[in-house]
């Protein structure tokens, strides 16, 4: 593995400089309490930047901007210019698209490529798609039957408003994408934010936010406070003044959401945790599902919330397919994210990293064996191999519970009426995989299967215009498509007496 000094930011190093403020009101401030925090570099564990800790002070600030910016200048744009800015936001993150992958990448730990491959493509493309929106958002006509006014006429339909104030709250496994998932939808629908990004993660968040700036975004329409979640993102849960919060995290913080919004019952949507299912049928084409179990789990780290992360194999193949799976993890060259040739990198943090590597001494305890991997990496920064463990049983914390790391548990199945139950059978519901080539088997599964997608033959096909969430503990609402538009928009009725 290369060292870290090989490869300093050729784009970055000048946001780096200095400390990184609050974005509140079109300014960058300091917090109002003044102090800072220090964001760390996961692939070296040495701090990469200090950033304003953004406090409930910070929070009210931010949120009484939004309130102007909403009653102001924003709600004064027509649709076409609205959608124009938006759309000249995701110009701008692919024109600065280096400096964008090399910040995710020393923030986050990802490798640099797969950061701009992936999350900054991404991330402007769902800007570009959802700037179509703010021209198509519409209510239509209705003729109201009012069985007490027998001969009464009416004209009716109706309007769909923007919420007002959103809260944001988002995680750090793809800083920059979920901060445009949040903003895209938000904004073309016609409401302001405020955003806090993750602790581990502030940067992307806050040159987003002046990226925004220069698209020509009016001053407080986007407010970014970073600052941890237990004070800056609580305050902003419970603030009375916000209309609406949107959260992308673990569930347990999203319960905690669900709570704090009862206070003045602001709208809540929650992207939350998932155990996903992978499934890999007699008939499947071996090589291909073998790629895409390797993907599914090891892509990110691994930290993805749809990940597969539970792999159930017909009975007949499971010795290929663990196989093919621990050599494609072994073959993985992990290293620091900003290096060329890394294709995985550090989990995000100490604490991630101990979470990671508890679960893999569970994981023994339980009885169940690494086939690949199964430890960490005695390098500085906060390294684990891509493992795969066989030998699990059903009620096994690894089988049940959310790593949220390079871990897969492989399951051999044999009895086909009973896997809809068995890929169920988790408080989670947020994505599945189906690998067959009976497209009438994958469809029927397709249907059973409890959760927001569904890939078949395919693995983490993330789109601006696929609706994402989660069904049972994963979620409320979803995320991109024309679905997220309902996250943000109320229904007005409006009845006229002919
Ligand atoms: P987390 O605690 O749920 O953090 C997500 C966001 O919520 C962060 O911005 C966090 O702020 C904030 N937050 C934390 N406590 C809060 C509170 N009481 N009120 C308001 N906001 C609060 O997630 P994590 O601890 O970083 O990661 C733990 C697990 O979450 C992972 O292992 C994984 O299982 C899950 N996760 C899921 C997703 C997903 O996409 N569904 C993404 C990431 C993580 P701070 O970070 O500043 O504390
Ligand atoms: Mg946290």
């Amino acid at each position: 593995m290369a060292t870290p000094t090989a490869t300093s930011p050729q784009h970055a190093g000048a946001f780096l400089q200095g400390t990184k403020r609050l974005l509140i009101d079109g300014e960058l401030v300091d917090a109002a309490s003044g102090a800072t925090f220090e964001t760390i570099d996961p692939g070296t564990g040495e701090v990469l930047a200090t950033v304003a800790e953004g406090g409930a002070e910070d929070i009210d600030r931010a949120v009484k901007a939004a309130r102007r910016a909403f009653e102001g200048e924003w709600s004064t744009l027509n649709p076409s210019e609205r959608g124009r800015i938006i759309h000249r936001i995701g110009d701008l993150i692919a024109e600065n698209a280096e400096e964008l992958a090399e910040l995710d990448s020393l923030d986050n730990g990802k490798p640099k490529a797969v950061a701009q491959a992936a999350d900054v493509a991404l991330a402007a493309d769902l800007f570009w798609y959802m700037a179509g929106w703010a021209t198509k958002i519409k209510g239509g006509t209705v003729t109201p039957s009012v069985p007490y006014l027998p001969g009464a006429e009416f004209h009716a339909y109706t309007l769909r408003e923007p919420i007002g104030v959103v809260g944001q709250i988002i995680p750090w496994n793809f800083p920059l994408l979920m901060a445009a998932w949040k903003l895209g939808p938000a904004l073309t629908t016609g409401n302001t934010v405020v955003l806090k990004p993750a602790e581990q993660t502030p940067l992307s968040a806050l040159r987003l936010g002046e990226l925004m700036l220069e698209a020509g975004l009016p001053k407080g329409v986007v407010n970014v406070v970073p600052g941890f979640g237990e004070t800056a993102g609580a305050a902003l849960a419970e603030h009375p003044d916000v209309n609406k919060i949107a959260f992308t995290g673990s569930t347990e913080v999203g319960k905690l959401i669900a709570r704090a919004a009862t206070g003045n019952l602001k709208r809540v949507s929650l992207e939350l945790g998932g155990k996903s299912p992978n499934i890999i049928f007699d008939d499947a084409d071996v090589d291909a599902a073998i790629a895409g179990a390797a993907q599914g789990i090891f892509f990110n780290q691994g930290e993805v919330c749809s990940a597969g992360s539970r792999l159930y194999v017909a009975e007949e193949h499971f010795d290929q397919v663990v196989e093919g799976v621990s050599a494609a993890a072994k073959g993985i060259k992990v290293g620091y994210g900003m290096d060329a040739d890394t294709e995985m990198g550090p989990l995000v943090s100490q604490e991630q990293f101990d979470r990671v590597t508890g679960y893999l001494k569970k994981g023994q305890e339980e009885g169940s064996s690494a086939v690949a991997g199964g430890n960490n990496i005695d390098r500085p920064g906060y390294y684990v191999e891509p493992t795969v463990i066989t030998g699990a049983d059903a009620n096994h914390a690894i089988v049940r519970e959310e790593v949220f790391g390079p871990v897969i548990a492989a399951l051999p199945f044999s009895d086909v009426e009973d896997l809809a139950r068995q890929a169920n059978d988790s408080h989670y519901g947020l994505a599945a995989g189906v690998w067959t080539r009976d497209i009438s088997k994958a469809h029927k599964l397709a249907k059973r299967i409890q959760a927001g997608t569904v890939h078949i033959n395919t693995y983490h096909v993330f789109s601006a215009e696929l609706p994402f969430g989660g069904y049972k503990q994963s979620g409320w609402g979803r995320e991109m498509g024309e679905e997220v538009l309902n996250n943000y928009l109320e229904t007005k009725s409006v009845i006229v007496g002919l």
